[in-house]
């Protein structure tokens, strides 16, 4: 198990954003014997391991199994690949009493109150002109560039009480001294020379970069039980999704989609709310009716984190549906269809766990409150398949720093091994 999170937290520290992420799992993917598909090629697929990407931020990984689909339905995983964080807006550079700072836009819920005060890298997809021609550059500044310093208290006296953000002036990162002659896009081509050789020559034309904590994951607690990390929401998933569909053992056909911009509604090419999964499978199966049956026959695990009830706060939970970190697996279930869960796919999810020795718990909004979503519901009704959504409980959920329990990720990681190799076809029989 600690060998299963060394490898979730190095990859979480690498996957700084849906870019970085994104081509990590490609990477893996590859090393483990999956070729890469490209969308503007034929497809001809045969039993084996293939990943396709779009945008560089959403891929899917795919084990086209040996037994008939109709018989056995589709196994799919999804997660999302991005995180709310800031990012620097086209123009970012302004200039304060001789300091130079970037503006941001707030990407997704962001909890901003935690952003002050850390040590701030910067990455991305920078889209350049070099040569005549239009590149994408993956750009990681992979050290402290930048920080974002509270005001001290005694500028602030009642800041303990009566603090609130305002995100256009308030939390600005401050990158450098400097004056109006500092340049963003200059600033940019210089650390593109770095990554990609002095030889770099190229104009950059835009970007789409995020600010991350450089600070790296860590094991904490006394007895060691809980993982401390950027980004948990939801790379953890995307890594244990990941893992999972690479031990499938390839009798049913296995996927897994990781989708772009579920923080902010996934209404895009590359979200849930787009054509990408629903074009893979009907690339898999082309032949219209044999797609519905394999549908009706299929079951997606939407994984994504769920609040654990957290000590101080104990009151912002149903007394009766509080998980516990370490205490495996949670399906979530809203009635409003916030989440897909119904009476028959928890049911599924729980008796896989109940197979495996693997302890479940189950979560439901206070009824005051109202609830998160996931790209569960959305991909339900874009596709028609038969939806649960499940995740591993976590504390500070969109903070720039998140924690989990260290036995969750490996439990989820063992019950989406027995989804996918499920030898029955999934669902109730009546
Ligand atoms: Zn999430």
């Amino acid at each position: 198990m600690s060998d299963f999170n060394s490898e979730l937290m190095s990859f979480i520290a690498r996957a700084r954003t849906p870019y970085h992420g994104v081509a990590a799992m490609a990477a893996h993917l590859t090393e483990n014997g999956f070729s890469e598909l490209k969308e503007a090629e034929p497809w001809d697929l045969a039993p084996g391991r293939y990943f396709v990407t779009r945008n560089q931020s959403s891929i899917i990984g795919l084990v086209i199994g040996t037994s008939d689909p109709v018989r056995t339905g589709f196994r799919i995983v999804g997660a999302h690949t991005d995180s709310p964080c800031l990012k620097a807006k086209p123009n970012p550079v302004s200039v304060n009493s001789g300091y130079i700072k970037l503006g941001v836009e707030v990407y997704g819920g962001v909890l901003l109150n935690p952003w002050y005060d850390r040590d701030l890298g910067l990455a991305g997809r920078v889209t350049c002109r070099e040569g005549g021609l239009l590149t994408n550059r993956l750009l990681d500044f992979d050290r402290a560039v930048a920080i974002i310093p509270s005001l001290a208290i005694h500028l602030d006296r009642g800041v303990n009480e009566t603090r609130s953000i305002n995100p256009q002036t308030d939390i600005l990162p401050v990158l450098m001294h400097g004056d109006e002659s500092i340049n963003m896009d200059d600033i940019l081509a210089t650390e593109l020379r770095r990554e990609y050789g002095e030889h770099w020559e190229g104009t950059v034309l835009g970007y789409e970069l995020s600010f991350y904590d450089i600070n790296p994951p860590a094991i904490v607690g006394l007895h060691q039980e809980f993982i401390a990390a950027a980004r948990l929401d939801n790379l953890l998933s995307c890594f244990v999704g990941m893992k999972s569909l690479i031990e499938a053992n390839g009798d049913a056909t296995a996927i897994l989609v990781c989708n772009d911009h579920e923080e902010v509604g996934s209404g895009s090419a590359i979200g849930a709310q787009g054509p990408f999964l629903k074009s893979v499978l009907e690339r898999i199966t082309p032949d219209p009716q044999t797609l519905h049956r394999v549908v009706d026959r299929s079951l997606a695990v939407s994984t994504d984190n769920a609040h654990g009830i957290h000590p101080n706060y104990a009151d912002r939970h149903d007394g009766n549906h509080g998980p516990l970190l370490n205490q495996g697996p949670v399906i979530k279930i809203n009635s409003n269809q916030r989440y897909a869960t119904n009476s028959e796919t928890g049911a599924y999810f729980a008796s896989l766990c109940e197979d495996q020795d693997i302890p479940w718990q189950k979560f439901v909004n206070r009824t005051d409150m109202s609830c998160g979503s996931t790209i569960g519901p959305i991909t339900a009704r874009e596709i028609g398949v038969k939806t649960m959504d499940v995740g591993v409980p976590t504390f500070a959920m969109h903070s720039i720093r998140e924690l989990a329990g260290t036995r969750d990720a490996h439990l989820l990681h063992r019950a989406l091994n027995a989804f996918y190799d499920d030898p029955d076809a999934p669902g109730a029989t009546a």
